[in-house]
This record gives structure tokens, sequence and C-alpha cells, in this order.
């Protein structure tokens, strides 16, 4: 059966103050936010350090965590836990501390956690000439260690340019930071084990420099990556694989669309999509994870509009999706 409006999911963000952050995610998202610089709006979570609230669909008033223990029907029976995806938008008006996140094993050994983090970014927008840093150049701990003591993180520090509509896979184990006037999409392990190896020695409204964690980060880091020279350029790729569908929409003129297959890995798999007229999607997985990060339309008869969020059910056999709009769709 195709998705009805009943069926989707639909979740209250929750929004997460950042020495880094800024204004936008209200001024271009539409976010209610408290003062502040504002740096992570949290859009589909059930991690304990922001556990979203379903405002419509099954379970409506429980948090994700519960829907998550109380209904495991709804995402096609998976197992574990936690939720296992945590979708972010994030708004860096400055620089963000350069980190490095672990994997599942050293989180389970070291944090008692049951998932490492591993992430990925859709670019939303970036202003010119801005870069990130993924990846660094030392081949050993005690490298990277005498780099750093000397202060040579250009050196260090793989940094590479970095538009609006690129995509970056960040594996566990790799050094990187997002720079200043970076808005992203983030799709994540449901982990918050962040390990910070340098904060440009910024204060916070205290006079407090934030921790580091200087040993944590040398254990994880994978000294045999090899640092990249790009992202994959997504909306290239995306332009690339539109097609007509044959559908013909409201308007009466012929439908459109395209779908790339962002990345594939054992914790996620994540999809871009644009619709250009009606769209219906198979539905082949335990649950999908949508964001709305372009256009208007409606997502099986519901309208949606750019910066909401939902969760598909796994159980549709298909989802009816139709107008302008790009989605960035992912699941286990
Ligand atoms: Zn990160």
């Amino acid at each position: 059966m195709d998705a009805t409006a009943r069926d989707l999911i639909v979740l209250e963000p929750v929004i997460h103050n950042n020495i880094w952050g800024g204004r936008r995610l209200a001024s271009e998202f539409g976010y209610a936010i408290p003062d502040g610089p504002v740096g992570e709006c949290w859009a589909i979570s059930a991690h304990p350090h922001g556990d979203c609230t379903v405002k419509e669909g099954p379970g409506c008033g429980q948090t994700l965590s519960e829907l998550w223990e109380s209904r495991r029907d709804l995402f096609g029976d998976a197992e574990g836990d936690r939720f296992p995806l945590l979708v972010k938008i994030i708004d860096a008006e400055a620089d963000v501390s350069i980190q490095v996140h672990p994997d599942d094993d050293y989180a389970k050994a070291h944090e008692d956690d049951p998932s490492g983090k591993r992430e990925c970014w859709y670019i939303l927008d970036a202003a010119p000439g801005t870069t990130v840093i993924l990846g660094q150049r030392a081949k050993s701990a005690d490298e990277f260690r005498s780099l750093m003591e000397r202060g040579a993180w250009d050196e260090l520090l793989n940094e590479i340019p970095l538009h609006a509509g690129d995509f970056f896979q960040i594996d566990p184990g790799t050094v990187h930071a997002v720079k200043a006037g970076t808005m992203l999409l983030e799709t994540q392990q449901s982990s918050d084990i962040t390990y910070r190896l340098y904060d440009y020695d910024r204060r916070d409204a205290n006079g407090n420099l934030r921790e580091l964690h200087v040993e944590k980060s040398l254990d994880v880091i994978d000294f045999s990556m090899e640092p990249p020279e790009k992202g994959l350029e997504a909306d290239e790729e995306l332009a690339r694989a539109i097609e007509p569908t044959g559908a013909t929409s409201l308007a009466g003129a012929e439908s459109a669309a395209g779908v790339v297959c962002l990345e594939r890995n054992e914790d996620y798999t994540v999809s871009l999509v644009q619709v250009l007229g009606l769209l219906t999607l198979p539905m082949d997985d335990p649950f999908w994870c949508v964001s709305v990060v372009e256009g208007e339309g409606s997502i099986a008869g519901r309208r949606v509009r750019k910066g909401e969020h939902l969760i598909v059910p796994g159980y549709v056999d298909s989802v009816r999706i139709e107008g302008t709009m790009r989605l960035v769709i992912s699941h286990i």
C-alpha cells in the first residue's frame, strides 16, 4: 500500500547552543531557537543528549527513543538498543574544533557506549572560498604529537575546498573540522562522542577553554588513511541523474526526478533525491529518515517544506512524493 499522511512519524527537533554557532537555523530554516549562538538542530534523534518528540503520527507525544522501544514494527523490527541514526542541520558561523570520533569497538571499550560515530555531510551552503579540514598527514602518533607540539597545524592537517552541493563521508578515525560559513546536513550513527584535538584556543562565555582529548584522539586516528583531495560533487551527479518519470504532475507538465546514492556502508545508506512533479518511490528498507533540504511539496499527501524532517515506517510499500524539492533520505 501507498503510505498515507497518518503513517508518517513527524518529529520536533532538539536545538543545541554551540559557541561556534550562528542564527541561520532560524533565519533560513525557520526553527524556533534560543538566544545566542546556535550550531545544531538535531532533527531526527533518539540520542539521550537530544531525544526528539513525535509531534504527528504513530506514537504522537512520545520521544523517538520510547517509540523505538515500544513499536519496533515501525522500524522493520530492526535490532539494537538505540535508534541507530541521527540527522542534524549544522550552522557553523565560526570554525568548529578540530576533532575525531571513535568506532564502535573503541566506544564500547572506553566510553561504555554502544555506538561509535561514522558521519557524512551534504553541504547546504558555504561562503565562497570556504574550506574544510579532512584527514591529516602524520604516519604515526609520535609524528602527530611532535607536529602538534610545534603548533604546525598547517603541515599536519589536510585542508581542501568545500562548496554547496558537495558530499563528504567521514569514517571514524578521520581528523576533521567544519570551517566558518558552512551549513550542512549531517547523517551519522547515533553517537555524541567527540574527541577534540584543538579548539583554536577559544574561550567560552566564562573565560574557560574547552576540554581537549589528545590521548584518546591519538588512540583512534587512522594513520594509514590517505587524506582526500576533494569531496563528491553530489549536486552535479544529481543533475546528471534527472530523468522524466513519465508521470504527469497536477500542473499538467511531465514530471522528472533524480536519485543519487551518496554513500552506502555498514551503518547507513544516504541518498539525494530531486523531485520535479510526481515521484513514487518503492519502500524496501526498515524505515527512512527524510529531510527536506530545498523547496516544498507533499510526502504521502502531507504538505512539507524546507527544514522539515520525518520518518517513513518500513511497513508501507511505496511513498508518493510531489512538488519541487530536494530531499536527503537515509536508512540502515
Ligand atoms: Zn564530527
